[in-house]
C-alpha cells in the first residue's frame, strides 16, 4: 500500500495480527510501542512479549522488501524473525557502506561521515546483547520471553526500540527504503527526505 502512496508514512499501519474471525487488526507503530510499554508497566510480560514479537516480525518482513534484503524464498510465506532481521540489518549496513563510498566519490565529506555515523549507530544497536540473543541467535527461542520478569523484559524492549529507531526517520517516522531508477538502486531514503543517501558513485 505504501509503495503505491495510498497512505502516508504517519498513518501507515501494521497488520498486527490476523484471525478468520476478526480479519486484520491494524495498529500504528506508535500505538504498538505504547501497547508494549503499557502491558509491561502492568506486569503483563506475556502480552508485551507477544506484541513485540509480532511487531518485529511485521517490520522485518516489510523492511526486507523495502530494502531489498536477501532472504531465502519460502513458498508458504512463513518466515522466522531469525532469518529476516539479521538479513535486514546486514543489507542496511551494506547500503550505508555504499552511500559512504558514493558520497566520497562525489567529494561530499559531510554526507560520507553522516552515512558512516548511521552505520555505526546501526552496528551498536544490532550488537546489543538483547538483540543478538533474541533475534540473531536462532538457537534461542523467544517464546522464553513470556517467562521473563517485568524488570528483565524492560531492557529487551528498549534494545529493540533502539534498533528500530535506526531503520526509520526521526523526523517523519517512516521506515527507510531504497528507491530505484531504471532497475538500479539510486538512493536510501525516508518519505520526507530528511534521510536521503545517494547510492550512485561518480563514474570514473
Ligand atoms: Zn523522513
Amino acid at each position: 500500500m505504501r509503495s503505491a502512496s495510498l497512505v502516508s508514512s504517519k498513518t501507515s499501519l501494521a497488520f498486527h495480527s490476523w484471525t478468520i474471525d476478526t480479519g486484520p487488526l491494524v495498529e500504528s507503530n506508535v500505538e504498538i510501542w505504547r501497547e508494549i510499554r503499557d502491558s509491561l508497566a502492568k506486569g503483563k510480560v506475556e502480552s508485551a512479549a507477544a506484541a513485540l514479537r509480532q511487531h518485529l516480525e511485521y517490520v522485518s518482513r516489510f523492511l526486507a522488501d523495502q530494502l531489498g534484503a536477501s532472504v531465502v524464498f519460502h513458498a508458504d510465506g512463513n518466515y522466522e524473525l531469525g532469518e529476516l532481521l539479521p538479513n535486514v540489518i546486514g543489507r542496511l549496513k551494506e547500503l550505508y557502506g555504499k552511500a559512504a563510498d558514493a558520497a566520497q566519490s562525489w567529494g561530499n565529506i559531510e554526507l560520507r561521515d553522516a552515512a558512516a555515523r548511521s552505520k555505526e549507530a546501526l552496528s551498536r544497536a544490532s550488537g546489543a546483547q538483547n538483540v543478538e540473543q533474541w533475534a540473531v541467535n536462532k538457537a534461542v527461542h523467544y517464546n522464553e520471553w513470556a517467562n521473563f520478569g517485568k524488570k528483565d523484559f524492560g531492557p529487551v524492549v528498549d534494545s529493540f526500540a533502539e534498533l528500530l529507531a535506526c531503520v526509520s526517520c526521526d523526523v517523519c517516522g517512516s521506515w527507510l527504503h531504497v528507491s530505484f531508477s531504471k532497475g538500479t538502486a539510486e538512493a536510501l531514503r525516508c518519505d520526507c527526505s530528511a534521510v536521503n543517501f545517494n547510492l550512485k558513485p561518480k563514474s570514473k
